[in-house]
């Protein structure tokens, strides 16, 4: 009994690192100090979800787990289940040695959007067009809230690309082609991680097991590659990298974001995921960026291209260039076997490592994940609450645009239109589908058309709550000429883009997809019309232009269509301005603000404005 005794209390070892008063500096020292080589490159590593068991995180010491794309629980897992998985995850790393909690990350990019009944958010494009930081920081708060009800920590959001070219697939993911813009919007991440003290600023900071980390992302220059084609390469001298894609990462850094993520794109030829300029000597040494520094998905596998080619090299590279955490490195086995042994070739020295899990342990003893490491089953509730339904309603309102209000002025403006009229028609493929006006990025990684793909309200459902009982509706997909043989006081027509995400979205021409220039073009010769657009970035829409009576562009508004009836019948007005620039036609792309020869339809910064009553 006695020698239990002993051997219980010599267990019983004051950890220093586990002592939450001591402060977190030298809580990092101390577990840093105690680490095996094996345990440093595991916590470098961050797996997919799908290879994520228990076993596999503790013989591994995996420090982090993804979603990310089709790496999701079944499409309608609830809040619980979601909740339980990260729980059982988190029970193999805490099993460990040391004990050392892994920090689970998804990309919630507009809202929640992996989680079934989650609020959709408009997606960034739209958000822009608001001007509006506060709200963006309380879509923050609320998008926190959500992922934490399902034990989720850690978030791939904010992505504060400066888009410069609309043919790009991810345009819809940048607030706007002006950095100002984009630097004001980076108030989602304090209302992600909740706002840093004062006397702290610039700390990777989290509040609480109410807020979650954020992540800046993609480093840097995402938003400039050639013809918009994404991942490629961005053309430009070292003084228009620090003015146009730069700025965002600044106010990011101040705001204590928790992590940098490196994009794939290259700068002038030179990967980014091997820039040891840009990543160390720029964001970690002057910018003094005290977080970690994420891989993309694969990011250094494709390093070499094609990818995975000198697999080797490709660590040696992306490591040495000073990436901390390997997001999917493919094989992760191989990752670590192969850096393990260039790290004892001294290939790549100790201190690289020591870097690495230093700042990957800071933040995770800031958040609290040692004291918390699992989910708050009280938190199951906030999923797709009606409060934040509210809110997002109200920057779906925010966001329209209206760009053509009368078919000259001489002709009395469409809207607001009256909520009492005999007869209206509700045309065009965007009208009824919830899939549609989310876009990308929502419960799958492409987004999917439909009205069953999550909870929310079609623009159509929103008009039929707000017009008067009185008023007839006639929905139409797209209309033949029996519909249109009817007479109306006036049509809505919503027509757009498919959903779509990354490189798919990749378009040269910015067409308006069939049917819906025809359907625009049939209704608006037999009614007065609004056209509604859904769409992640301006297309073209001038030769069209005249057959509208009034135009509307409503980006990619998410699942809360109400808030495009709100507007359209003037319960509150417009007041959205244009975060991007409007061409005429693509051979114009790209043009931004600011260019020489500056022609848009309609400009930077463009919107007209009408009364709303509430
Ligand atoms: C994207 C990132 C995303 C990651 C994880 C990548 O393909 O570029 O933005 O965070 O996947 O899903």
């Amino acid at each position: 009994v006695l020698m239990f005794c002993l051997v219980a209390l010599g267990r019983a070892e004051y950890l220093k690192y586990k002592d939450p008063k001591q402060p977190v500096a030298v809580r990092v020292k101390d577990l840093l100090s105690r680490m095996t080589l094996a345990e440093k490159i595991g916590q470098m590593t961050q797996i997919e979800m799908k290879n994520a068991t228990a076993d596999a995180l503790a013989k591994y010491f995996i420090g982090s787990v993804l979603s990310g794309g089709g790496s999701v629980p079944a499409p309608q897992a609830s809040a619980q289940a979601w909740a339980s998985m990260v729980t059982e995850m988190q029970k193999g790393a805490l099993s460990t040695r040391l004990g050392i909690p892994m920090i689970y990350g998804i990309d919630a990019v507009h809202g929640h959007n992996n989680a079934y009944k989650a609020t959709i958010f408009p997606h960034n494009v739209g958000l822009g067009a608001t001007r509006d930081p506060d709200l963006v920081k309380r879509i923050g708060e609320a998008t926190a809230l959500e992922v934490r009800a399902t034990g989720i920590p850690y978030v791939f959001a904010p992505c504060i690309a400066v888009c410069r070219d609309p043919r790009w697939g991810r345009c819809y993911e940048s607030y706007s082609e002006d950095p100002k813009v984009v630097q004001s919007m980076t108030s989602l991440i304090s209302g992600l991680q909740g706002e840093v003290p004062a006397n702290d600023v610039g700390r990777p900071y989290v509040a609480g097991s109410k807020n979650v980390a954020a992540c800046a992302k993609h480093y840097v220059g995402d938003g400039g590659t050639y013809l918009g084609i994404n991942e490629n390469n961005t053309i430009i001298d070292t003084h228009g990298l620090l003015s146009i894609h730069m700025p965002p990462y600044y106010n990011s850094i101040i705001r204590g974001v928790s992590t940098v993520m490196v994009s794939y794109s290259s700068w002038n030829g030179n990967k980014m995921h091997a820039n040891h300029f840009l990543v160390t000597d720029f964001l970690k040494n002057k910018l003094k960026f005290r977080g970690f520094v994420i891989s993309d998905w694969e990011g250094i596998d494709r390093i070499t291209s094609p990818p995975h080619t000198n697999y080797s090299y490709s660590i040696e590279a992306g490591v040495g260039a000073g990436i901390d955490m390997i997001m999917v490195p493919y094989t992760y086995t191989e990752f670590i076997d192969d850096l393990t042994t260039q790290v004892q070739n001294k290939v790549i020295p100790m201190s690289r490592i020591d870097d690495a899990v230093y700042r990957i342990l800071r933040v995770k003893f800031s958040m609290g994940l040692f004291e918390n490491p699992y989910p708050d089953p009280s938190l199951a509730g906030e999923l797709g609450k009606q409060e934040h339904r509210d809110l997002a309603r109200e920057a779906v309102r925010k966001s329209l645009v209206l760009l053509k209000n009368g078919k000259s002025s001489y002709t009395p403006p469409p809207l607001p239109l009256p909520k009492k009229a005999g007869k209206i028609l509700v045309a065009g493929s965007h009208a009824d589908n919830l899939g549609n006006q989310c876009g990308g990025w929502t419960i799958s990684w492409q987004g999917q058309p439909g009205n069953n793909i999550t909870a929310g309200t079609t623009i159509l459902e929103g008009i039929k709550a707000t017009i008067d009982p009185s008023t007839q509706v006639v929905y139409s997909e797209s209309p033949d000429s029996t519909v249109l043989a009817d007479k109306y006081d006036y049509a809505v027509v919503v027509v757009g883009e498919p959903p779509y995400a990354e490189t798919s979205g990749d378009n040269l021409n910015l067409t308006i997809p069939a049917p819906g220039p025809s359907v625009i073009q049939s209704v608006c010769k037999a009614t007065k019309c609004v056209v509604v657009l859904i769409s992640g970035r301006p297309l073209v829409v001038e030769p069209y232009l005249g057959d509208m009576d009034a135009f509307v562009a409503a980006w990619l508004p998410g699942s809360e269509g109400q808030g495009v009836a709100d507007v359209l019948f003037g319960d509150y007005g417009f007041t959205g301005k244009l975060s991007r620039t409007w061409f005429k036609s693509v051979d114009q792309l790209p043009m931004s603000v600011g260019d020489a020869h500056y022609d848009p339809l309609f400009p930077f910064g463009f919107g007209l404005t009408t009364k709303g009553t509430k």
